[in-house]
Parts: C-alpha cells; structure tokens; sequence
C-alpha cells in the first residue's frame, strides 16, 4: 500500500516525502505546481499533477494507487494574502478539503493527516496554548484551516474516515543535506527573507512592528524544524494505524523567539550583518504564539531534535548558500 501526499511538492511536503522514502515507504505525490516546485518531490515518489478540488483527478489517482493514507499538505497558507482575498482561500483550501474527503470516501480511504496552524488559536488566552483552548481565527487562513479541521470531524462520524490534526507553529529550516528547502514566490516567511538578506537578494529585513505586547515589541514565534514536523507525521500515520481514534495535536518547540531575537540568532549563524529597518504592523498578526506540545510529545511519542534556532537557521542557510535562486536553478 502506499501513502498520497498530496502538496508533496511544497516546503514541508517534499521534506516529508524525502522522509517516507528514506523509511522505504511507496509515496505518491500530488501537487498541482501552483506553489511548490517540481524539482522538489523526491525521485522516487510516484508523481501526479492536478487539482484536489477536480473529483476526477482524484478519482484516477485512487483508482491506479493502492493507498491506505493521505497525508494533505496542499492549501494556501499566507496570512497577509488570506486578508486580502478570503473566497480563494476557502475556495482551494475548504473545498479542496471536501472534494477530497468525498473521495476518500467513495475509495474507502479511511486516513488522513491534515496540516492544521497555530493560526486556528487567533488572538490565544493563555500561553504556552494547548489543543483545548479556543479556538477563534483572526485571519481567513486560520478560519479556512479550522473550517478543514471540523470538516474532517464529522466525516470521521459519517463515514469513519480517521484523521490526525496537526496544529503547526512557526516552520522553519531545511533537510540539513542542502538538497531540498523552502522556495516560495513571492517569499513572505521571516527565516527565508532574513537569509536572503544574509546573501545579499534582498536589501533589507522589514520588522513588522515594533510595539506589540511582547519583551522587545516585535511578534513572538514558537519555531520548530521542518524535519522534526515530518517526524511528527510519521508517527501520527502510526498512531492512526495502531487503531487509535481521531485527535488533534500542536507541533512547536514550546519556546517564544521574537523577530528581533531571530534577526539576531541569524546575524550569529550566518556571520552576516543583516540590516533591518521597523515597518508598520501586518495585518492579522497576532502579539505572541506558543505552543505547549506535551499532547505529542505524550500521546504520539514525538521527540523534536532541534531545540536551538539557530541549528534550525544553520541548515535553512545552508540550502540558502547551496540554492541561492531556490528552484529556479533546477529542471
Ligand atoms: N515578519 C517580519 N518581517 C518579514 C516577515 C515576517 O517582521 O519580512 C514577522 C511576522 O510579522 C511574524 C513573524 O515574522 O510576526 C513570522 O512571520 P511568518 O510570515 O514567517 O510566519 P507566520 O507567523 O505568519 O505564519
């Protein structure tokens, strides 16, 4: 049997699927390229492009595959873009999230792991945050992410299709063998617009606010290893298998970094100056978000190797050096 990412193409999704098949895992990708990167998903992924929310592109692909597990990367997930045009987001991403359960269904595919966000929280009220507080979106990209979450709820009640929920934090670094890491077009993550400030691509780091509620004014990040998170993955695909029922889990370090502390973990690993300037707020950004991940760490037995960001900015450096262009270079 084998497992489908789909989005096996993006940034955490092709860091997953190198992971599988290094576990000698049989992985499909599908991806339909709008975000991620061709020259991403591992050579020896079976891969298919198209759209989720096109029923018949899913139905070929079940009917050709023999896959037992879904592992769904595949949504847009900028929050500055959500605010601006909410309906694409809950079109691809909600609907994107129903055509597939609905295929999942009539396949009789009965697991899912799902990339959910720290973003479902909104404005948290408390911190560390732990699964059981509110959850109350302040931007379309958490709403349509907890929208997916509840969806996959009650399709777990109909039909029994068995999810796991993964709340992620604040993703960051790269497979430390340089091969893979993260590319988007227009780039809007902190850790990759500070590398490229570090090479010299980009002039300068806009903080984006200085007076929120946090020590040093600027937002406070929980940032965790992209390759920590695949861990997470791997054993909640387990979890599922070992016949556990439905739940929800938070991937962070558990520890706070604002963007200046960043700027300066990365002026530390890079040896580079990195020159910033403070510039007005973002829209939808919350003061602070940290994640108390001891429900994974428990429940799932996940135990996150990188606990020093600047290690995690080390091997985002590293591909940043090693792919100065990102994919652009590659076929
Ligand atoms: N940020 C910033 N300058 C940038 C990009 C991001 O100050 O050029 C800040 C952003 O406001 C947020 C934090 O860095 O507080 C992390 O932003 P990112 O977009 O990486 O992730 P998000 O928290 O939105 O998922």
């Amino acid at each position: 049997m084998s497992i489908l990412v789909i989005g096996g193409a993006g940034y955490i999704g092709s860091h997953m699927v190198k992971r599988l098949v290094e576990n000698d895992e049989e992985v499909v990708v599908a991806d339909d390229l709008s975000r991620g990167h061709r020259a991403a998903i591992n050579d020896k992924a079976k891969f298919y492009k198209g759209d989720i929310r096109d029923r018949s592109f899913l139905d070929g692909l079940f009917e050709k595959e023999a896959i037992d597990t879904v592992v769904h990367f595949a949504a847009y997930s900028i929050v500055p873009e959500s605010m601006e045009k909410p309906l694409k987001y809950f079109d691809n991403n909600v609907g994107g999230m129903i055509t597939l359960l609905e295929a999942m269904r009539d396949h009789d595919v009965k697991r899912i792991i799902f990339s959910s966000t720290a973003a479902t929280y909104g404005v948290p009220e408390k911190s560390p945050i732990s699964e059981v507080d509110a959850t109350k979106p302040i931007n379309p990209y958490g709403e349509s992410k907890l929208m997916m979450e509840k969806i996959i709820h009650w399709a777990d009640e109909a039909y029994g299709i068995k999810f796991v929920a993964l709340r992620y934090f604040n993703v960051a670094g790269a497979d430390p063998d340089g091969s893979i890491g993260e590319d988007h077009g227009p780039e809007t993550h902190l850790v990759p617009i500070i590398l490229q400030v570090a090479l010299g691509t980009r002039e300068k780091l806009q903080i984006y606010g200085n007076d929120y509620n946090t020590p040093d004014g600027t937002n406070v990040r929980d940032y965790v290893h992209v390759l920590d998170l695949a861990d997470a993955h791997i054993l909640a695909i387990k979890y599922l298998k070992d016949g556990n029922s439905s739940d929800v889990f938070n991937l962070g370090s558990s520890s706070g970094f604002s963007v200046q502390e960043m700027l300066e973990a990365a002026r530390e690993a890079t040896n580079k100056e990195i020159p910033a300037v403070v510039a007005p707020r973002r829209a939808g950004d919350p003061d602070s978000l940290i994640a108390d991940s001891s429900k994974a760490r428990s429940v799932l037995g996940w135990n996150p190797k990188y606990d020093d960001v600047k290690e995690i900015i080390k091997t985002a450096w590293n591909w940043t050096q090693k792919h100065p262009k990102g994919y652009a270079d590659r076929k």
